[in-house]
């Protein structure tokens, strides 16, 4: 198994590489925030317990989102690995993970950043907004929140993989394709 995050900040399209890599490699694609909208659209409980945080452009507290990770993985075991895109966001989200994986006898094979500047990111992610019904997409000040939040919470995400040599930044300007081929690049670089 070949695992991979997809890291960026909000609106770096990693969801748009994920279905990408998906339809080339037959990975799982793993989407927290795909998750999590998907429960609040048929309001279960964990739903309804995150949408207060997601308004807030906050993230979802750690017991609630890595226990919907867990279960996604361990209900999914016969594939030819993971991409793990918005997840893991924090420190204790990057543990919990390697804890899974272990005990599962996996590992997380490379982290892939996709690097888009602030400016850019608050225009692609409102362009977004007027089409995806994402009420987090739609208002300049939790914009900034969720670009706030991944600077201090999420970034120290990249330093956790790179100390291991497994983390690498990649352009995230650029056509689809062009970026896609990339990416393609990189993760064919691990074995
Ligand atoms: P995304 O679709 O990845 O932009 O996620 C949308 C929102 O879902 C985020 O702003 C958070 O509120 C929540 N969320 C998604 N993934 C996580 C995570 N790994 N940890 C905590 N909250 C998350």
């Amino acid at each position: 198994m070949k695992n991979l995050i997809l890291f960026g900040p909000p609106g770096s399209g990693k969801g748009t590489q994920a279905a990408k890599l998906v339809e080339k490699y037959g990975l799982l694609h793993i989407s927290t925030g795909d998750l999590f909208r998907s429960e609040m659209s048929q309001d279960t409980p964990l739903g309804i317990e995150a949408k207060n945080f997601i308004a807030k452009g906050q993230l979802v507290p750690d017991e609630v989102t890595i226990g919907m990770l867990r279960n996604r993985v361990i209900s999914n075991p016969d594939v030819p690995g993971y991409i793990f895109d918005g997840f893991p966001r924090n420190i204790a989200q990057c543990e919990a993970l390697d804890e899974l994986l272990a005990a599962l006898n996996q590992d997380i094979h490379r982290l892939l950043m996709l690097e888009v500047a602030d400016q850019e990111i608050i225009t692609r992610i409102l362009s977004r907004g007027q089409s995806s019904g994402r009420t987090d997409d739609n208002d300049p000040a939790i914009i900034q929140h969720r670009i706030d939040v991944y600077k201090s919470e999420t970034m120290p995400v990249f330093g956790y993989y790179a100390e291991k040599g497994k983390a690498f930044k990649m352009d995230g300007i650029g056509t689809i394709q062009h970026i896609f081929e990339a990416l393609c690049r990189s993760f064919d670089e691990t074995t």
